[in-house]
């Protein structure tokens, strides 16, 4: 067993189960995914050795290597990286989730594209919290459609929302972003009640997402340690 994951995942886990306490919640209320980007395979049997299951992946070439290296059913692989239209065939192929869903062309494209006799894809649908032009995610007035067109899908199942905020310092600032995102996933909620996944939070921020209802967090530098400067 490799002793430096199993501190880092005890410490993330600790983490968690701190913020789940100071806001009331039931530690089991929120998941971890392990975002194993640049990392590799190996580092993903370590961790799946000592009881994680979700793995987060942003690159398609890299991941599709390891999904199939690794070949293990008992892996849920997440795509969260910006999807490109040509990928979209290997995503709805190789993962059980996609959460950077912004646009109803990767929508139609996924729904296609899924291979039958797979359970439906998991969907995400990403918002862009800080109106950045440059940067993926809908902006929030386009949440409804989408999740519409989502939930017709008979190949996709919409499962909630997910966003990535621009850094912010404080712990207020975070928290703030992130209520706003709360909002976004209640009023969501109201016309589809089925959903149960807010995605928010990471290893600089979870505490904050946590205080704002995230049912999951995604970890990658504190239970890996710092990608390289190609893969950030
Ligand atoms: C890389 C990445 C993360 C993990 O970020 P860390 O700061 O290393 O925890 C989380 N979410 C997304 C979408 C990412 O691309």
């Amino acid at each position: 067993m490799n002793r430096k994951h199993s501190n880092h995942l005890q410490t993330v886990r600790e983490r968690m189960d701190e913020a789940c306490r100071r806001s009331g919640r039931a530690p089991e209320s929120v998941r971890l995914l392990a975002v194993s980007k640049t990392h590799p395979a190996s580092a993903v049997s370590q961790l799946h050795a000592l009881g994680q299951r979700a793995f987060g992946e942003s690159y398609v070439d890299e991941a599709v290597t390891k999904i199939t290296e690794l070949a293990n059913p008992d892996i849920e692989w997440h795509f969260i990286g910006p999807i490109q239209s040509n990928k979209t065939r290997t995503i709805a192929e190789h993962f059980d989730w996609v959460q950077g869903v912004d646009r109803a062309k990767i929508v139609r494209r996924l729904a296609d594209q899924r291979p039958d006799g797979r359970p439906p894809l998991n969907v995400l649908i990403q918002v862009n919290l800080d109106d950045e032009p440059q940067k993926a995610g809908c902006q929030p007035d386009r949440i409804a459609e989408l999740a519409d067109m989502i939930a017709g899908c008979d190949t996709l199942r919409l499962r909630g929302l997910m966003a990535i905020p621009a850094p912010r310092d404080a712990f207020d600032a975070q928290r703030a972003v992130f209520a706003r995102l709360r909002e976004l996933y209640e009023n969501l909620r109201k016309d589809h009640p089925g959903i149960d996944t807010l995605s928010a939070g990471m290893s600089a921020d979870l505490e904050a997402a946590i205080a704002e209802g995230s049912t999951m967090v995604r970890v990658g530098t504190a239970l890996f340690g710092a990608r390289n400067a190609a893969g950030t």
